[in-house]
């Protein structure tokens, strides 16, 4: 038999801090760029789990963040569940109702937010009474004005912390961590609860060679945000694996991103495929040298081909794509070819790295179509069904349960085909795939295929009622800068690489394709604008 020692969190910090206590998490604030050892982000991190204890925060109590990327948050990451508690990353992008229904449904008892985040929390004040200290993340002396109380200095509170304070260390692998909810584009956000087990050896997969491949040698920048899944649960291992961090801060900008890719030389960087369309745009305007990147991580909707061509064949910049959810912490898929494919043509490898990929080690899938589980054949669709130990087992406190959550399996959602080498291609999302005349149009595949196009920046296709055919697809577009192109000209670009009936029935040209709180494309918006496409 093996010991039963149980995972816990505050181990990575510990091992950054005994075996890394030189190398660097580099955060960009306001007052610019700022760096910190790894043994000072320690003594920091204990200072802040002792002011908590101080304050009154026990085991499993929980305690929210609204803040950026940045060493601070880091800190929040590793002292709550330090002591037991529970880190609940708040999503600064949700609406003043959904901030104020999951602050009151996590029952967070303290809030750490960034200073200028501050009227988003001080707009719902009224409505969250059981939140009991606010402590404001702020680079100034002086905290700023604000209506909330009581209120604290972060900075101010650590000068009073112990820096040598002992994480918790009697507690069950099981206990929970960390809490996060969905972006809810329908509905209330539903949460997630990790635990210290599922955190930790989420971390352990990241570090995978044939997965992100996280290295003590790397420099990793999580665009990701630190309230969107954990920005991939980045921060946890990169700490644990000592490697250094870059935190891009405050809201920033595609240039921001390309100068510090520059001058920190980061060499791994992660995010969803609209960062990565808005620093190629920044690229392609500057003179930024981004040689030091050996690869970009882009996941959270499909990274279209015409992006990963262009990072790699101009840029020399490898790109990775990968698949994950809120409730799978989030790592499941990753797109990476197997030894005996690295001699196909460039062509069909790109084909492969443009689907989500093989399952990564540890957890365990199946595909389920309308007549039990399908053929591997890259055709079949069915809906991806996922088990682990990094998958939730239901959401926290919440009817909707029952619906995703059934016979041991976590049912994502996502319409998917395999093909015969296990490469997982997401078709759509179950209400995003198109209807039409009882077949299935996968609106991710148009939506790539204009990406495609050079004029294109942003395309994204969503289904309209039609009379006869139930749903028909409509492709909303938005040109590069400078670029012009017309209607037919996409057509005819679109018309060699689809069966006619899977054409959009229209191409409507915007300034803009709405977004979601993580940066997706907002397709209930698109379908409502123009739901009465046929009807008027
Ligand atoms: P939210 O549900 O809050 O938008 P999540 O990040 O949890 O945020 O969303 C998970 C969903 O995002 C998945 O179920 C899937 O539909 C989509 N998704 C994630 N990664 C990819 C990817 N690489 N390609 C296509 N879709 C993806």
């Amino acid at each position: 038999m093996m010991m039963n020692v149980p995972l816990n969190i505050s181990t990575m910090l510990e091992r950054a801090e005994m075996f890394f206590p030189t190398k660097q998490v580099v955060s960009r604030m306001k007052r610019g760029i700022v760096r910190h050892t790894y043994k000072e982000i320690g003594e920091r991190t204990r200072r802040l789990a002792s002011v908590l204890t101080s304050l009154g925060v026990s085991v499993g109590d929980r305690v929210g963040t609204f803040a950026w990327n940045h060493h601070r948050h880091l800190e929040a990451y590793f002292a709550i569940p330090g002591i037991g508690a529970v880190l609940h990353t708040i999503n600064i992008r949700l609406s003043p109702q959904h901030i104020a229904y999951i602050i009151n449904h996590a029952d967070d008892r303290v809030l750490l937010i960034d200073d200028d985040l501050l009227p988003a929390i001080e707009a719902v004040k009224d409505n969250i009474p059981n939140v009991r200290a606010f402590i404001i993340m702020t680079d100034e002396a002086e905290l700023p004005e604000t209506t909330l109380s009581p209120v604290y200095h972060y900075e101010k509170l650590l000068e009073q912390g112990d820096p040598k304070f002992p994480f918790k260390k009697d507690l069950d692998e099981y206990e929970p961590a960390g809490m996060c909810y969905t972006s809810a584009t329908t509905g209330n956000p539903k949460g997630v609860v990790y635990t210290h087990r599922s955190t930790v050896l989420h971390s352990m997969a990241l570090g995978l060679a044939d997965t992100l491949g996280l290295s003590e040698k790397d420099v990793a920048m999580p665009v990701v945000p630190m309230f969107h899944v954990n920005a991939w649960g980045i921060p946890f291992a990169a700490t644990w694996f000592g490697t250094t961090l870059v935190m891009p801060g405050p809201a920033f900008t595609p240039k921001v991103l390309a100068e510090l890719i520059e001058t920190e030389k980061v060499t791994v960087t992660a995010g969803v495929p609209t960062i990565w369309l808005g620093l190629l745009q920044e690229l392609e305007k500057g003179n930024y040298d981004v040689s030091s990147l050996t690869r970009i991580v882009c996941g959270g909707s499909a990274a279209p081909k015409g992006v990963i061509r262009v990072f790699e064949e101009k840029y020399n910049i490898p790109f990775i794509h990968a698949y994950g959810m809120t409730e799978t912490s989030p790592l499941v898929l990753v797109s990476r070819l197997k030894s005996y494919q690295q001699d196909l043509s460039y062509e069909e490898q790109l084909e492969l790295r443009a689907k989500q990929g093989i399952l990564v080690p540890g957890l365990e899938m199946k595909v389920i179509g309308k007549d039990g589980e399908v053929r591997w054949d890259g055709k079949e669709m069915g809906e991806l069904c996922l088990r682990g130990p990094w998958i939730a087992a239901e959401y926290y406190n919440d009817d909707r349960t029952r619906e995703a959550f059934r016979d041991g399996w976590l049912h994502t959602g996502d319409v998917v085909n395999v093909d015969e080498e296990g490469f997982v291609k997401i078709v759509d999302r179950t209400k995003d795939v198109i209807k039409s005349g009882g077949e299935w149009i996968s609106s991710v595949d148009l939506e790539n295929a204009l990406m495609a196009h050079e004029a294109v920046f942003e395309a994204a296709v969503v289904a309209v009622p039609h009379p006869k055919w139930q749903e028909r697809p409509i492709a909303c577009v938005v040109l590069k800068e400078g670029k012009t192109v017309t209607k037919e000209e996409l057509y005819d670009f679109l018309r060699p690489q689809f069966t006619k009936w899977w054409l959009p029935d229209d191409i409507v040209f915007m300034k803009e394709i709405p977004k979601t709180s993580v940066g997706k494309f907002l397709k209930r918006k698109l379908r409502e604008e123009l739901q009465n496409y046929y009807s008027s």
